[in-house]
């Protein structure tokens, strides 16, 4: 095997597509060779060594050291100069490069070579004796640091103590005399603390760094970048030996980094800093303020200092024309870095650059526009997730602010408001008082939709992204910030506590739900736009995608907001979530603690006229695009009164004693209501209540058809089928109702009856459901449950054990389980279209949002996805990425 791969000189053994043997460092160091980029030569150390490395005992190949003593030959006969040279010394730096970039790896170490005797064969050729010895140190200091692993804190006492001594405060005060008295002091250290005496051999120093590297692959911050990344371990990494430029020999010497586009904008600017007389990290560390690569934007941006078009243009020049080089031959924007030896340019790294979503749009777009790269592949470049950073409003950049805790972003966007404890307080401030309100809770739990959907924000301090409070927000659009287990909240003083600050109900703090912070008082936002670029982007994006995209909604609002963001229609209207409005859960209530047919009618007449209009406005917003209204799904628990207030006001509102609520409050307890009566089990149980929501819709239907002389499309969903012959029974009351409904306006629409597949028994008897229904709807959060026999409110405490033992890959309730319950979708699938081909099928539920759900939808066939009115554009990008 070949071990080492060189570079330099206008050639190279390696190329850009071996980034998987050299790291990505290393495959674009060979890859700027290659073209012509002056590069300082050297060479790679393949990642198979790594390999080899720990797999026999931390000990390397053979053949090795030959192999890499041969590449520093090549390096000296380039250069002229030799590794150890009292005369005329060759110096390199030791520079880790994994695949990707990965923070957590070895730091690098320059100017490696230097030794008593060579530091000043380097001072009288540069003749600089300053220059010399600064060097010098700063490669002990970053040798003993990284290889001998003595701690920085040492080594930066003594430079403080020598500044003091001399009475200056910068580094750059100090001169050769005054580096050689702090080398000694280093060295004493080294030896005081390590017994033994600083490598003055340069092969010692350079093995050492290289034993580092690779012995850096397992250490526990690479390990756990490497989990939270999902990195395998056998990757391992390439470790790169390069002949030194210095940045730091005078003022005709520069080190920096730059991007070939603006990588926070986007724009096609050459964007970049640099810093004269300084030598590598020295930009990044910020010791000095660094001057701009060109001429930018506002007069009022502009830095005092001169940019490097105005005051080196020659350097200028050519950097200018390496950067369009690189970007046309990668067909993306680069990050580089360079470094200006007494004004010669040299290339150091070129990678892809890291960018904000808003840059990645812009450059994805100008590009195709620019022809460097094809609208398919624009599109195939950008994250659909990252979308959400621009799908809600965000932190004003600019604005102070003052952090309280930082928890999970379990649903994006910012919000401000003030503190209220309770679903109840939320209500009244919002309905009664007029005010934007931040609801804080340990947790929260179905009864708390009411005060969670006028709230401007959610804060909990228990439970983690799939909790209650972060699938509820999420399907809300609204921001939540999940487990901020550092708050403790006294629910009955209404007072919270953190960061040694107490917060009254009233108070204003602001929620970032994309990064899970908690800011104290009120921190300004700026509103999102699909304008510009990603407009542009999203219309390339329908033009590819097979797939249908709707949302889940229920409320005007969500129904707007869903069609502002492209949705096709409505996938989902949970029609309970209607009657948590205080109106109408007291004849909700009504209805359910009625025990017979004629209490439960007058309850449902009650209901019918909010229902109706409910679905009016629906129709209106949703303009002749289809709607699927699920009828009532939820166990009844779930609207049940609680407090002895709550008992009270039905009883007056039924007309019966408080004492009969309460007995059928307790005969209505469900051991496990997740698997109980709910779903079509109420609508077989209750026929009215299904008779109630059928009619209203068709009356709404014949209303606004008739008023705007547009179709209307209306989808009626049963919930929780099991058994064809439930449907049957239940499609032929909604049939008998349409009927009626038509027959007394003199009106009719077209409207289909379906069913959602939520049930395994479901998915395997498809086929005969299929005979009835009209489309199926995969209810992937309940099949996901029932599939598992696995309830979602309740796998917090064991999912992440099942995670990080590798039982489940992935959260199934987050991303799709393709192997089972993707089985079950793919059989449904497929028993329905034998009975009735052209069968609609769509999904609904968290997983209709997340691209790698989607992907597995647009493969099994389905027509639509439906998915939360801020994820439709997630969507959209997903499934065109999916049809490429
Ligand atoms: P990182 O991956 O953290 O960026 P690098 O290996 O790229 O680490 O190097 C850190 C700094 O040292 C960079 O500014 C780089 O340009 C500089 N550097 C690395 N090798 C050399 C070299 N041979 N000559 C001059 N500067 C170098
Ligand atoms: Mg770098
Ligand atoms: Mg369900």
């Amino acid at each position: 095997t070949k071990w080492v791969y060189g570079f330099g000189g206008g050639r190279a053994e390696g190329r850009a597509d071996m980034k998987n043997l050299l790291g990505g460092k290393g495959a674009n160091l060979a890859e700027m060779s290659n073209l012509g980029i002056p590069v300082p030569p050297g060479f790679t150390i393949s990642t198979e060594v790594c390999t080899y490395y720990y797999q026999n005992g931390e000990t390397y190949p053979d053949t090795l050291r030959d192999e890499v003593m041969a590449a520093l030959a090549k390096i000296e006969e380039t250069l002229g100069r030799r590794f150890g040279s009292v005369e005329d010394p060759l110096l390199v730096s030791v520079r880790s490069g994994a695949r990707a970039s990965m923070p957590g790896m070895m730091d690098t170490i320059l100017n490696l070579g230097l030794n008593d005797q060579s530091v000043e064969g380097l001072a009288r050729r540069a003749n600089d004796a300053r220059f010399a010895y600064d060097s010098y140190r700063r490669f002990i200091q970053m040798y003993s640091d990284v290889v001998l692993e003595i701690d920085h804190h040492n080594f930066e006492e003594i430079l403080d103590e020598a500044k003091e001594d001399k009475g200056v405060t910068q580094d750059t005060e100090l001169d050769a005399e005054d580096w050689k008295k702090v080398i000694a002091r280093y060295k004493d250290k080294v030896a005081d603390l390590l017994g033994k005496p600083f490598p003055q051999d340069v092969h010692e120093q350079l093995w050492g760094a290289i034993g580092a590297v690779f012995g850096s692959w397992m250490n526990q911050r690479a390990i756990r970048y490497r989990q939270l990344n999902d990195i395998p371990e056998s990757w391992g990494t390439a470790v790169n030996v390069q002949a030194m430029v210095f940045g730091n020999m005078g003022n005709d010497c520069s080190t920096g980094v730059c991007f070939t586009r603006n990588p926070s904008t986007g724009d096609n600017e050459f964007y970049g800093e640099f810093l004269v007389n300084a030598q590598g990290e020295d930009v990044v560390a910020g010791i000095r303020t660094p001057q701009q690569i060109t001429i930018l934007g506002k007069e009022a941006q502009r830095s005092t200092l001169p940019a490097m078009e105005e005051c080196q243009p020659e350097v200028f020049k050519e950097l200018n024309a390496i950067r369009h080089k690189l970007e046309a031959h990668y067909r993306d924007m680069q990050d580089m870095e360079f470094t200006v030896q007494q004004g010669r340019l040299w290339m150091l790294q070129t990678r892809t650059g890291k960018r904000t979503t808003k840059a990645a749009l812009k450059i994805a777009v100008d590009m195709a526009r620019e022809g460097l790269i094809t609208r398919k592949e624009a599109i195939r470049r950008i994250d659909p997730v990252s979308l959400d950073q621009l799908l809600h409003p965000t932190l004003d950049p600019k604005a102070p602010r003052t952090l309280l805790t930082r928890a999970l972003p379990a649903s994006p966007g910012a919000a401000a408001g003030k503190v209220v404890f309770t679903a109840e307080e939320a209500e009244a401030w919002v309905n009664d008082k007029k005010e934007k309100v931040i609801l804080v809770r340990v947790e929260t739990s179905p009864e708390d939709i009411g005060g969670m959907h006028v709230s401007e924000g959610i804060l909990t301090t228990r439970g983690g992204m799939t909790s209650h409070a972060a699938v509820v927000a999420r399907g809300m659009g609204t921001p939540c910030v999940a487990g901020a287990g550092d708050i403790r909240i006294d629910t009955a003083a209404k007072i919270m506590r953190v960061a040694g600050k107490e917060i009254r109900e009233g108070d204003v703090i602001t929620l970032d739900g994309s990064t899970g912070e908690v800011f104290l008082g009120a921190v300004p936002t700026i509103q999102p736009e699909m304008t510009g670029d990603f407009a542009t982007l999203m219309e390339w994006v329908d033009t590819i995608r097979t797939l249908k995209v709707r949302a889940n909604a229920e409320t005007p609002l969500d129904a707007a907001t869903a069609r502002k963001f492209g949705a096709e229609g409505i996938g989902l209207c949970r029609t309970e979530h209607m009657f948590f409005d205080p109106k109408r859960i007291i004849a909700m209530r009504e209805m359910i603690l009625a025990d017979n047919e004629e209490g439960r009618r007058a309850a449902l007449a009650k209901l019918l006229p909010f229902q109706r209009q409910d679905f009016i406005e629906l129709f209106e917003i949703m303009r002749g695009l289809p709607v699927t209204i699920r009828l009532l799904d939820p166990p009844l628990h779930e609207f049940l009164p609680h407090t002895e207030a709550e008992i009270a006001e039905v009883a007056r509102e039924a007309g019966v004693e408080p004492e009969l609520v309460r007995s059928r409050n307790a005969a209505l307890h469900e051991a496990n209501p997740m698997l109980g009566h709910r779903g079509c089990r109420l609508g077989i149980t209750y026929p009215e209540i299904y008779e109630m929501q059928a009619r209203a819709i068709f009356e709404a239907a014949v209303h606004v058809s008739r008023e705007t002389g547009r179709s209307v499309v209306p989808e009626v969903m049963i919930p929780l089928v099991g058994a064809r012959k439930e449907l049957d029974l239940l499609k032929a009351a909604i049939d008998k109702e349409a009927q009626a409904v038509f027959a007394e306006q003199n009106y009719a629409v077209h409207y289909t009856v379906g069913t959602m597949i939520e049930l395994p028994r479901a998915a395997l008897l498809a086929g005969e459901i299929a005979e009835t229904a009209a489309f199926f709807s995969f209810g992937t959060n309940d099949l996901t449950q029932t599939t598992f026999g696995m309830s979602r409110d309740d796998s917090g405490p064991f999912i992440g054990v099942y995670r990080a033992r590798g039982i489940y890959e992935r959260d199934p309730f987050a991303s799709l389980d393709q192997a089972g319950v993707g089985e079950l979708i793919r059989i449904a699938a497929e028993r329905g279209r034998a009975t009735r081909p052209g069968l609609k099928l769509g999904i609904c539920g968290e997983h209709g949002g997340d691209p790698a759900s989607i992907a597995f939808c647009q493969k099994a066939g389905l027509d639509y996805v439906s998915c939360s009115p801020y994820r439709v554009p997630i969507a959209r990008l997903a499934a065109a990425q999916a049809a490429l």
